[in-house]
Protein backbone atom coordinates (compact mmCIF):
# COMPACT_ATOMS: atom_id res chain seq x y z
CA UNK A 1 0.00 0.00 0.00
CA UNK A 2 1.78 3.30 -0.49
CA UNK A 3 1.00 6.39 0.37
CA UNK A 4 -0.73 8.89 -1.82
CA UNK A 5 0.83 12.86 -1.38
CA UNK A 6 -2.47 15.36 -0.91
CA UNK A 7 -2.39 17.96 -3.45
CA UNK A 8 -4.76 20.29 -0.73
CA UNK A 9 -4.16 21.00 2.93
CA UNK A 10 -6.38 20.06 5.48
CA UNK A 11 -7.41 23.61 7.92
CA UNK A 12 -8.18 21.92 10.78
CA UNK A 13 -11.10 23.10 13.15
CA UNK A 14 -12.66 22.11 15.78
CA UNK A 15 -15.71 19.95 16.41
CA UNK A 16 -18.06 22.10 18.83
CA UNK A 17 -21.56 21.35 19.30
CA UNK A 18 -22.13 19.45 16.40
CA UNK A 19 -20.20 21.63 13.77
CA UNK A 20 -16.56 22.90 12.71
CA UNK A 21 -15.73 25.98 14.02
CA UNK A 22 -12.35 27.65 15.50
CA UNK A 23 -12.57 30.84 17.39
CA UNK A 24 -10.91 33.36 15.47
CA UNK A 25 -8.22 34.71 18.05
CA UNK A 26 -6.75 31.42 18.36
CA UNK A 27 -2.64 30.45 17.23
CA UNK A 28 -3.06 28.19 14.46
CA UNK A 29 0.31 25.97 13.19
CA UNK A 30 1.44 24.38 10.45
CA UNK A 31 1.52 20.69 9.94
CA UNK A 32 4.17 18.80 7.81
CA UNK A 33 4.27 15.28 6.95
CA UNK A 34 7.16 13.51 8.59
CA UNK A 35 7.38 11.61 4.85
CA UNK A 36 8.42 14.62 2.72
CA UNK A 37 8.52 17.55 4.78
CA UNK A 38 5.70 18.81 2.97
CA UNK A 39 3.13 21.29 4.15
CA UNK A 40 -0.14 19.39 4.63
CA UNK A 41 -2.60 21.60 6.77
CA UNK A 42 -2.58 23.56 9.98
CA UNK A 43 -4.27 23.20 13.71
CA UNK A 44 -5.57 25.46 15.80
CA UNK A 45 -4.47 25.74 19.78
CA UNK A 46 -6.98 25.95 21.57
CA UNK A 47 -7.84 28.65 24.66
CA UNK A 48 -9.55 28.37 28.06
CA UNK A 49 -12.22 30.59 26.28
CA UNK A 50 -12.77 27.49 23.33
CA UNK A 51 -12.29 25.08 26.09
CA UNK A 52 -15.58 26.45 28.15
CA UNK A 53 -17.15 26.90 24.54
CA UNK A 54 -17.32 23.10 23.73
CA UNK A 55 -17.72 21.72 27.26
CA UNK A 56 -20.58 23.91 27.17
CA UNK A 57 -21.90 22.44 24.28
CA UNK A 58 -21.01 18.85 25.55
CA UNK A 59 -22.81 19.29 28.60
CA UNK A 60 -26.31 20.25 26.95
CA UNK A 61 -25.63 16.96 24.42
CA UNK A 62 -25.08 14.79 27.90
CA UNK A 63 -28.31 15.50 28.96
CA UNK A 64 -30.11 13.79 26.82
CA UNK A 65 -27.56 11.32 25.56
CA UNK A 66 -27.38 9.73 29.42
CA UNK A 67 -30.97 9.15 28.85
CA UNK A 68 -30.95 7.98 25.73
CA UNK A 69 -31.54 3.73 26.35
CA UNK A 70 -28.08 1.88 25.47
CA UNK A 71 -29.62 0.26 22.90
CA UNK A 72 -30.57 3.32 20.80
CA UNK A 73 -26.82 4.45 21.42
CA UNK A 74 -25.30 1.25 19.51
CA UNK A 75 -27.71 1.37 16.57
CA UNK A 76 -26.21 4.92 16.19
CA UNK A 77 -22.23 3.37 16.80
CA UNK A 78 -23.06 0.70 14.57
CA UNK A 79 -23.69 2.90 11.76
CA UNK A 80 -20.53 4.61 12.93
CA UNK A 81 -18.54 1.33 12.43
CA UNK A 82 -19.75 0.79 8.86
CA UNK A 83 -18.60 3.74 8.29
CA UNK A 84 -15.43 3.57 9.46
CA UNK A 85 -14.70 0.44 7.79
CA UNK A 86 -15.85 1.92 4.33
CA UNK A 87 -13.17 4.60 5.13
CA UNK A 88 -10.73 2.21 6.55
CA UNK A 89 -8.23 2.85 3.78
CA UNK A 90 -8.83 6.91 3.51
CA UNK A 91 -8.08 7.02 7.69
CA UNK A 92 -4.97 4.80 7.18
CA UNK A 93 -3.77 7.26 4.65
CA UNK A 94 -4.34 10.10 6.57
CA UNK A 95 -2.65 8.42 10.05
CA UNK A 96 0.14 7.34 7.26
CA UNK A 97 0.37 10.59 6.23
CA UNK A 98 0.85 12.49 9.39
CA UNK A 99 2.64 10.71 11.74
CA UNK A 100 5.25 9.06 9.80
CA UNK A 101 4.04 5.44 9.81
CA UNK A 102 3.12 3.11 6.76
CA UNK A 103 0.28 2.90 5.21
CA UNK A 104 -0.88 -0.64 6.16
CA UNK A 105 0.21 0.25 10.23
CA UNK A 106 -2.13 3.24 9.51
CA UNK A 107 -4.77 1.03 8.75
CA UNK A 108 -4.33 -1.52 11.24
CA UNK A 109 -4.57 1.33 13.79
CA UNK A 110 -8.25 1.75 12.30
CA UNK A 111 -9.07 -2.06 12.29
CA UNK A 112 -7.57 -2.22 16.08
CA UNK A 113 -10.25 0.81 17.24
CA UNK A 114 -13.20 -0.97 15.86
CA UNK A 115 -12.35 -3.84 17.36
CA UNK A 116 -12.82 -1.76 20.58
CA UNK A 117 -16.14 -0.53 18.72
CA UNK A 118 -17.07 -3.81 18.42
CA UNK A 119 -16.55 -4.50 22.48
CA UNK A 120 -18.70 -1.72 23.30
CA UNK A 121 -21.12 -2.37 21.08
CA UNK A 122 -21.54 -5.63 22.87
CA UNK A 123 -22.29 -3.20 26.00
CA UNK A 124 -25.73 -3.37 25.26
CA UNK A 125 -26.40 -6.57 25.78
CA UNK A 126 -25.10 -6.67 29.10
CA UNK A 127 -26.91 -6.77 32.78
CA UNK A 128 -25.71 -3.25 33.76
CA UNK A 129 -26.40 -4.18 37.36
CA UNK A 130 -27.51 -6.41 40.26
CA UNK A 131 -30.15 -6.70 42.69
CA UNK A 132 -30.23 -8.56 45.93
CA UNK A 133 -32.53 -8.24 48.94
CA UNK A 134 -29.77 -8.19 51.95
CA UNK A 135 -32.70 -8.21 54.46
CA UNK A 136 -36.23 -9.10 55.03
CA UNK A 137 -38.45 -6.65 52.19
CA UNK A 138 -35.20 -4.42 52.06
CA UNK A 139 -33.36 -4.46 48.75
CA UNK A 140 -30.13 -3.78 47.41
CA UNK A 141 -29.42 -2.62 43.63
CA UNK A 142 -26.21 -1.20 41.86
CA UNK A 143 -27.10 0.90 38.87
CA UNK A 144 -24.21 1.90 36.64
CA UNK A 145 -24.08 5.03 35.21
CA UNK A 146 -22.22 7.49 33.16
CA UNK A 147 -20.37 10.06 34.53
CA UNK A 148 -21.27 13.64 31.97
CA UNK A 149 -18.74 15.37 30.15
CA UNK A 150 -15.54 13.12 29.90
CA UNK A 151 -12.41 14.29 27.97
CA UNK A 152 -9.45 12.10 25.91
CA UNK A 153 -6.22 13.30 25.14
CA UNK A 154 -4.29 11.30 23.03
CA UNK A 155 -0.43 10.73 21.63
CA UNK A 156 0.87 11.49 18.08
CA UNK A 157 1.83 7.74 17.11
CA UNK A 158 -1.70 6.20 16.58
CA UNK A 159 -3.49 8.71 15.57
CA UNK A 160 -6.59 6.46 14.96
CA UNK A 161 -6.60 4.04 17.56
CA UNK A 162 -5.55 5.61 20.84
CA UNK A 163 -8.54 7.74 20.34
CA UNK A 164 -11.00 4.49 19.28
CA UNK A 165 -9.56 3.44 22.74
CA UNK A 166 -11.86 5.61 24.48
CA UNK A 167 -14.07 6.99 22.20
CA UNK A 168 -16.85 3.99 21.98
CA UNK A 169 -16.63 2.68 25.34
CA UNK A 170 -17.19 6.18 26.89
CA UNK A 171 -20.08 7.02 24.48
CA UNK A 172 -21.69 3.86 24.47
CA UNK A 173 -22.03 3.92 28.47
CA UNK A 174 -23.86 7.38 28.01
CA UNK A 175 -20.94 10.10 28.29
CA UNK A 176 -20.76 12.68 26.01
CA UNK A 177 -16.67 12.74 25.32
CA UNK A 178 -14.14 16.00 24.23
CA UNK A 179 -11.19 14.35 22.13
CA UNK A 180 -7.96 16.75 22.13
CA UNK A 181 -5.86 15.00 19.45
CA UNK A 182 -2.24 15.26 19.69
CA UNK A 183 -1.24 18.70 17.59
CA UNK A 184 0.95 16.62 15.79
CA UNK A 185 -1.68 14.24 14.28
CA UNK A 186 -4.94 16.43 14.15
CA UNK A 187 -6.54 15.50 11.01
CA UNK A 188 -7.16 11.51 11.14
CA UNK A 189 -8.87 12.52 14.61
CA UNK A 190 -10.91 15.02 12.32
CA UNK A 191 -11.82 13.14 9.92
CA UNK A 192 -12.88 10.41 12.64
CA UNK A 193 -15.51 13.19 14.21
CA UNK A 194 -17.08 13.61 10.59
CA UNK A 195 -17.65 9.96 10.32
CA UNK A 196 -19.41 9.74 14.14
CA UNK A 197 -21.63 13.13 12.80
CA UNK A 198 -22.85 11.19 9.49
CA UNK A 199 -23.66 8.23 11.63
CA UNK A 200 -26.05 10.87 13.38
CA UNK A 201 -24.64 10.99 16.82
CA UNK A 202 -26.73 13.92 18.78
CA UNK A 203 -24.65 17.45 18.43
CA UNK A 204 -22.21 17.91 21.21
CA UNK A 205 -22.00 14.19 22.31
CA UNK A 206 -18.43 13.61 20.40
CA UNK A 207 -16.78 17.05 19.99
CA UNK A 208 -12.75 17.31 19.33
CA UNK A 209 -10.68 20.52 20.75
CA UNK A 210 -7.09 21.01 19.60
CA UNK A 211 -4.09 22.38 20.96
CA UNK A 212 -1.02 21.46 23.37
CA UNK A 213 -0.07 20.94 26.85
CA UNK A 214 -2.16 24.44 27.89
CA UNK A 215 -5.27 23.44 26.28
CA UNK A 216 -4.74 19.98 28.21
CA UNK A 217 -4.43 21.74 31.37
CA UNK A 218 -7.07 24.44 30.54
CA UNK A 219 -9.91 20.80 29.80
CA UNK A 220 -8.48 18.88 33.03
CA UNK A 221 -9.02 22.67 35.37
CA UNK A 222 -12.97 23.04 33.69
CA UNK A 223 -14.84 22.29 36.22
CA UNK A 224 -17.69 20.17 33.88
CA UNK A 225 -15.23 17.86 32.60
CA UNK A 226 -15.86 14.84 35.30
CA UNK A 227 -13.06 12.47 33.71
CA UNK A 228 -10.08 12.18 31.84
CA UNK A 229 -8.34 9.47 30.02
CA UNK A 230 -4.56 10.37 28.50
CA UNK A 231 -2.27 8.55 27.04
CA UNK A 232 1.23 9.70 25.83
CA UNK A 233 4.84 10.08 27.58
CA UNK A 234 5.35 9.57 31.32
CA UNK A 235 6.29 13.23 32.49
CA UNK A 236 2.56 14.21 31.21
CA UNK A 237 1.16 11.53 32.11
CA UNK A 238 2.09 12.40 35.57
CA UNK A 239 1.61 15.48 35.06
CA UNK A 240 -1.84 15.64 33.82
CA UNK A 241 -2.84 12.84 36.90
CA UNK A 242 -1.28 15.12 39.35
CA UNK A 243 -3.24 18.23 38.43
CA UNK A 244 -6.85 15.94 37.81
CA UNK A 245 -6.33 14.25 41.21
CA UNK A 246 -5.73 17.98 43.09
CA UNK A 247 -9.24 18.80 41.07
CA UNK A 248 -11.05 15.76 42.79
CA UNK A 249 -10.73 14.28 39.25
CA UNK A 250 -11.04 10.72 37.86
CA UNK A 251 -7.92 10.15 35.50
CA UNK A 252 -5.94 7.32 33.99
CA UNK A 253 -3.31 8.41 32.35
CA UNK A 254 -0.85 5.40 30.24
CA UNK A 255 2.88 7.20 29.87
CA UNK A 256 5.77 6.17 28.41
CA UNK A 257 7.69 2.35 28.02
CA UNK A 258 10.85 0.68 27.83
CA UNK A 259 9.72 -2.85 27.11
CA UNK A 260 12.31 -5.38 27.67
CA UNK A 261 12.76 -8.51 25.79
CA UNK A 262 14.27 -11.48 27.41
CA UNK A 263 15.70 -14.01 24.76
CA UNK A 264 17.33 -17.05 26.39
CA UNK A 265 19.24 -19.98 24.44
CA UNK A 266 16.61 -21.98 23.84
CA UNK A 267 14.32 -19.53 21.91
CA UNK A 268 12.66 -20.58 18.36
CA UNK A 269 14.79 -18.91 16.25
CA UNK A 270 11.93 -18.03 13.87
CA UNK A 271 9.85 -16.35 16.29
CA UNK A 272 12.47 -14.77 18.03
CA UNK A 273 14.17 -13.24 14.88
CA UNK A 274 10.98 -12.24 13.56
CA UNK A 275 9.30 -11.26 16.62
CA UNK A 276 12.41 -9.24 17.66
CA UNK A 277 12.78 -7.12 14.42
CA UNK A 278 9.01 -6.57 13.80
CA UNK A 279 8.88 -5.06 17.74
CA UNK A 280 11.35 -2.71 17.43
CA UNK A 281 11.16 -1.57 13.72
CA UNK A 282 7.18 -1.79 13.30
CA UNK A 283 5.90 2.17 13.64
CA UNK A 284 9.65 3.00 13.30
CA UNK A 285 9.95 1.95 17.15
CA UNK A 286 6.90 4.89 17.78
CA UNK A 287 5.16 2.52 20.12
CA UNK A 288 4.52 2.44 23.61
CA UNK A 289 4.90 -1.46 23.17
CA UNK A 290 8.01 -1.67 20.94
CA UNK A 291 10.64 -3.44 21.92
CA UNK A 292 14.04 -1.14 23.26
CA UNK A 293 15.87 -3.28 25.77
CA UNK A 294 17.05 -7.15 24.49
CA UNK A 295 18.12 -8.55 27.65
CA UNK A 296 20.66 -11.96 25.91
CA UNK A 297 20.98 -14.72 28.59
CA UNK A 298 23.85 -16.93 27.91
CA UNK A 299 25.22 -17.71 24.65
CA UNK A 300 22.52 -16.31 22.09
CA UNK A 301 25.31 -14.86 19.37
CA UNK A 302 23.53 -16.72 16.44
CA UNK A 303 19.86 -15.60 16.99
CA UNK A 304 21.75 -11.72 17.55
CA UNK A 305 23.50 -11.91 14.41
CA UNK A 306 20.45 -13.26 12.21
CA UNK A 307 18.37 -10.11 14.32
CA UNK A 308 21.40 -7.69 12.65
CA UNK A 309 20.63 -9.04 9.32
CA UNK A 310 16.85 -9.23 9.60
CA UNK A 311 16.94 -5.79 10.78
CA UNK A 312 19.69 -4.38 7.91
CA UNK A 313 17.19 -5.57 5.23
CA UNK A 314 14.70 -3.12 6.20
CA UNK A 315 13.90 -0.92 3.33
CA UNK A 316 12.67 2.85 4.53
CA UNK A 317 9.17 3.81 3.16
CA UNK A 318 8.46 -0.10 2.43
CA UNK A 319 8.92 -1.77 5.19
CA UNK A 320 8.97 1.07 7.40
CA UNK A 321 8.12 4.53 8.17
CA UNK A 322 9.47 7.84 8.92
CA UNK A 323 10.65 9.78 12.16
CA UNK A 324 7.49 12.21 13.40
CA UNK A 325 9.25 15.44 13.28
CA UNK A 326 13.39 17.00 13.12
CA UNK A 327 13.32 17.28 16.80
CA UNK A 328 12.89 13.94 17.61
CA UNK A 329 15.45 12.85 14.63
CA UNK A 330 17.79 15.06 15.83
CA UNK A 331 16.94 13.36 19.52
CA UNK A 332 17.30 9.55 18.47
CA UNK A 333 20.78 10.86 16.56
CA UNK A 334 22.09 11.89 19.60
CA UNK A 335 20.72 8.87 21.69
CA UNK A 336 22.98 7.12 19.40
CA UNK A 337 26.22 9.14 19.55
CA UNK A 338 25.66 8.94 23.47
CA UNK A 339 25.61 5.24 23.48
CA UNK A 340 28.67 4.61 21.30
CA UNK A 341 30.29 7.29 23.13
CA UNK A 342 29.52 5.17 26.40
CA UNK A 343 30.92 2.31 24.99
CA UNK A 344 28.09 0.52 23.31
CA UNK A 345 28.97 -1.38 20.07
CA UNK A 346 26.82 -0.57 16.80
CA UNK A 347 25.78 -3.38 15.29
CA UNK A 348 23.67 -1.62 13.07
CA UNK A 349 23.83 2.25 12.12
CA UNK A 350 20.12 3.59 11.04
CA UNK A 351 22.02 7.23 10.74
CA UNK A 352 23.93 5.68 7.62
CA UNK A 353 19.98 3.72 5.78
CA UNK A 354 18.81 4.97 2.60
CA UNK A 355 15.72 7.37 2.87
CA UNK A 356 13.47 6.64 0.00
CA UNK A 357 13.79 8.53 -3.31
CA UNK A 358 10.17 9.36 -3.60
CA UNK A 359 9.75 10.62 -0.14
CA UNK A 360 12.66 13.44 -0.55
CA UNK A 361 12.73 15.93 2.80
CA UNK A 362 11.52 13.98 5.13
CA UNK A 363 12.77 12.79 8.55
CA UNK A 364 14.22 9.09 8.39
CA UNK A 365 16.44 6.90 10.50
CA UNK A 366 16.89 2.93 9.84
CA UNK A 367 17.08 0.08 12.09
CA UNK A 368 19.56 1.14 14.69
CA UNK A 369 21.32 -1.69 17.35
CA UNK A 370 23.31 -1.01 20.22
CA UNK A 371 25.20 -3.95 21.07
CA UNK A 372 27.46 -4.98 24.71
CA UNK A 373 25.30 -1.71 26.74
CA UNK A 374 25.71 -1.96 30.42
CA UNK A 375 22.48 -1.16 31.83
CA UNK A 376 23.12 1.91 33.52
CA UNK A 377 23.62 3.53 30.45
CA UNK A 378 20.98 6.29 28.50
CA UNK A 379 20.33 3.56 25.57
CA UNK A 380 19.36 0.90 28.39
CA UNK A 381 17.54 2.65 30.12
CA UNK A 382 15.89 5.80 28.78
CA UNK A 383 12.84 5.42 26.37
CA UNK A 384 14.15 6.42 22.45
CA UNK A 385 10.85 6.34 21.05
CA UNK A 386 12.48 5.23 17.60
CA UNK A 387 14.16 2.07 16.13
CA UNK A 388 16.90 1.84 18.16
CA UNK A 389 17.44 -1.44 20.77
CA UNK A 390 20.10 -1.61 22.68
CA UNK A 391 21.04 -5.20 23.97
CA UNK A 392 22.55 -5.74 27.43
CA UNK A 393 24.18 -9.41 28.18
CA UNK A 394 23.60 -11.41 31.26
CA UNK A 395 24.70 -14.58 32.37
CA UNK A 396 21.17 -15.95 34.17
CA UNK A 397 17.42 -15.43 34.06
CA UNK A 398 17.65 -14.39 37.53
CA UNK A 399 19.85 -11.67 36.20
CA UNK A 400 17.45 -10.56 33.58
CA UNK A 401 14.33 -10.69 35.72
CA UNK A 402 16.56 -8.34 38.45
CA UNK A 403 17.03 -5.73 35.42
CA UNK A 404 12.95 -6.13 34.14
CA UNK A 405 12.13 -5.27 37.72
CA UNK A 406 14.49 -2.17 38.42
CA UNK A 407 13.50 -0.39 35.45
CA UNK A 408 10.68 2.12 36.26
CA UNK A 409 8.62 1.59 33.30
CA UNK A 410 5.90 -1.17 33.09
CA UNK A 411 4.16 -1.50 30.19
CA UNK A 412 5.06 -4.89 28.19
CA UNK A 413 8.12 -7.68 29.09
CA UNK A 414 8.59 -10.74 26.34
CA UNK A 415 10.10 -13.61 26.81
CA UNK A 416 11.39 -15.98 24.10
CA UNK A 417 11.81 -19.60 24.94
CA UNK A 418 10.98 -22.97 24.07
CA UNK A 419 10.19 -23.98 27.54
CA UNK A 420 6.75 -23.42 29.69
CA UNK A 421 8.49 -23.75 32.79
CA UNK A 422 10.88 -20.54 31.98
CA UNK A 423 7.32 -18.75 30.35
CA UNK A 424 6.05 -19.29 33.27
CA UNK A 425 8.72 -17.99 35.42
CA UNK A 426 8.50 -15.05 33.71
CA UNK A 427 5.04 -14.48 33.30
CA UNK A 428 4.75 -15.04 36.81
CA UNK A 429 7.83 -12.29 37.92
CA UNK A 430 7.74 -9.87 35.33
CA UNK A 431 6.88 -6.61 36.33
CA UNK A 432 5.11 -5.00 33.40
CA UNK A 433 1.22 -4.96 32.79
CA UNK A 434 1.03 -6.75 29.37
CA UNK A 435 3.23 -9.99 29.09
CA UNK A 436 4.52 -12.03 25.68
CA UNK A 437 5.13 -15.21 25.28
CA UNK A 438 7.35 -15.59 22.11
CA UNK A 439 5.10 -11.94 21.03
CA UNK A 440 7.01 -9.38 20.41
CA UNK A 441 4.04 -6.80 20.59
CA UNK A 442 2.05 -8.53 23.36
CA UNK A 443 -1.07 -6.21 22.92
CA UNK A 444 -4.34 -7.86 24.72
CA UNK A 445 -7.05 -7.82 21.92
CA UNK A 446 -10.46 -7.37 23.21
CA UNK A 447 -12.30 -8.65 25.82
CA UNK A 448 -8.93 -8.20 27.13
CA UNK A 449 -7.68 -4.49 28.41
CA UNK A 450 -4.52 -2.94 27.81
CA UNK A 451 -2.53 -1.01 30.47
CA UNK A 452 0.59 -1.22 31.94
CA UNK A 453 2.07 -0.71 35.53
CA UNK A 454 4.89 1.80 37.57
CA UNK A 455 5.24 4.75 35.46
CA UNK A 456 3.84 3.25 32.13
CA UNK A 457 0.36 4.38 33.76
CA UNK A 458 -0.67 6.89 36.81
CA UNK A 459 -4.48 6.21 38.10
CA UNK A 460 -5.53 2.73 38.51
CA UNK A 461 -7.07 -0.16 36.09
CA UNK A 462 -7.28 -0.43 32.06
CA UNK A 463 -8.47 2.27 29.32
CA UNK A 464 -9.93 -0.31 27.20
CA UNK A 465 -12.36 -3.72 27.80
CA UNK A 466 -13.99 -3.71 31.17
CA UNK A 467 -11.04 -1.70 32.29
CA UNK A 468 -12.92 1.00 30.13
CA UNK A 469 -16.61 0.33 31.42
CA UNK A 470 -14.96 0.44 35.01
CA UNK A 471 -13.14 4.28 34.17
CA UNK A 472 -16.28 5.94 32.30
CA UNK A 473 -18.99 5.01 34.68
CA UNK A 474 -19.60 5.48 38.13
CA UNK A 475 -22.06 2.93 40.19
CA UNK A 476 -24.96 4.02 42.35
CA UNK A 477 -26.13 2.56 45.23
CA UNK A 478 -29.60 2.09 45.77
CA UNK A 479 -31.30 0.24 49.04
CA UNK A 480 -35.26 0.33 49.33
CA UNK A 481 -38.07 -0.64 51.22
CA UNK A 482 -41.91 -0.82 50.44
CA UNK A 483 -44.62 -0.52 53.25
CA UNK A 484 -47.62 -2.84 52.23
CA UNK A 485 -50.10 -0.76 52.13
CA UNK A 486 -53.66 -2.69 53.18
CA UNK A 487 -55.79 -0.18 51.10
CA UNK A 488 -53.85 -1.12 47.71
CA UNK A 489 -56.90 -3.54 47.22
CA UNK A 490 -56.67 -2.13 43.46
CA UNK A 491 -54.24 -4.54 41.93
CA UNK A 492 -55.87 -7.27 42.61
P1 LIG B 1 3.35 13.65 24.68
O1 LIG B 1 3.31 13.33 26.13
O2 LIG B 1 4.33 14.66 24.22
O3 LIG B 1 1.91 14.18 24.20
C1 LIG B 1 0.74 13.43 24.44
C2 LIG B 1 -0.45 14.37 24.55
O4 LIG B 1 -0.30 15.19 25.71
C3 LIG B 1 -0.58 15.35 23.38
O5 LIG B 1 -1.95 15.49 23.09
C4 LIG B 1 0.03 16.66 23.91
O6 LIG B 1 -0.58 17.78 23.36
C5 LIG B 1 -0.24 16.57 25.39
N1 LIG B 1 0.84 17.08 26.25
C6 LIG B 1 2.17 17.11 25.99
N2 LIG B 1 2.83 17.55 27.07
C7 LIG B 1 1.91 17.79 28.03
C8 LIG B 1 1.99 18.25 29.38
N3 LIG B 1 3.15 18.56 29.95
N4 LIG B 1 0.84 18.38 30.07
C9 LIG B 1 -0.34 18.06 29.52
N5 LIG B 1 -0.46 17.60 28.25
C10 LIG B 1 0.65 17.46 27.52
O7 LIG B 1 3.53 12.26 23.91
P2 LIG B 1 3.76 12.02 22.36
O8 LIG B 1 5.15 12.43 22.01
O9 LIG B 1 2.65 12.57 21.57
O10 LIG B 1 3.63 10.43 22.29
C11 LIG B 1 4.69 9.57 22.57
C12 LIG B 1 4.65 9.09 24.00
O11 LIG B 1 3.39 8.47 24.27
C13 LIG B 1 5.69 8.01 24.27
O12 LIG B 1 6.25 8.24 25.53
C14 LIG B 1 4.89 6.73 24.25
O13 LIG B 1 5.46 5.66 24.97
C15 LIG B 1 3.61 7.18 24.84
N6 LIG B 1 2.51 6.30 24.50
C16 LIG B 1 2.03 5.50 25.48
C17 LIG B 1 1.01 4.61 25.20
C18 LIG B 1 0.49 3.70 26.27
O14 LIG B 1 -0.51 3.05 26.04
N7 LIG B 1 1.11 3.61 27.43
C19 LIG B 1 0.47 4.55 23.91
C20 LIG B 1 0.98 5.39 22.93
C21 LIG B 1 2.01 6.28 23.23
Amino acid sequence: MQLTLPTTAFECQNLIGGTWQTGIDLERRDLHSPYTGQRIGSVPMSNAAEIDRVVKAAAAAAITWRTTPAKERAQLLFKFRELLLANADELGQSAALESGKTVAEGKAGVLKGVEVLEYALSLQNLDDGAQLEVSRGVTCEVKREPLGVVAGIAPFNFPAMVPMWMIPIALAVGNAFILKPSEKVPITACKLGQLILDAGLPPGVFSIIHGGRDTVDALVDHPSVAALGFVGSSAAARSVYSRAALAGKRALCLGGAKNHLIVVPDADPTLTIQGVVDSFTGCAGQRCMAASLLVAVGEVDGLIDAIVERARGIVLGRDMGAIIDKASLDRLHRAIERGVADGAKLRLDGRQAKAPEQYGGGTWLGPTILDHAAPEWACAKDELFGPVITIVRVKTLEEALSLEAANPYGNATSIFTTRGGVARMVADRATSGMIGINIGVPVPREPFSFGGTKTSRFGAGDLTGAGGVEHWTQLKKITAKWAQHSDATWMS
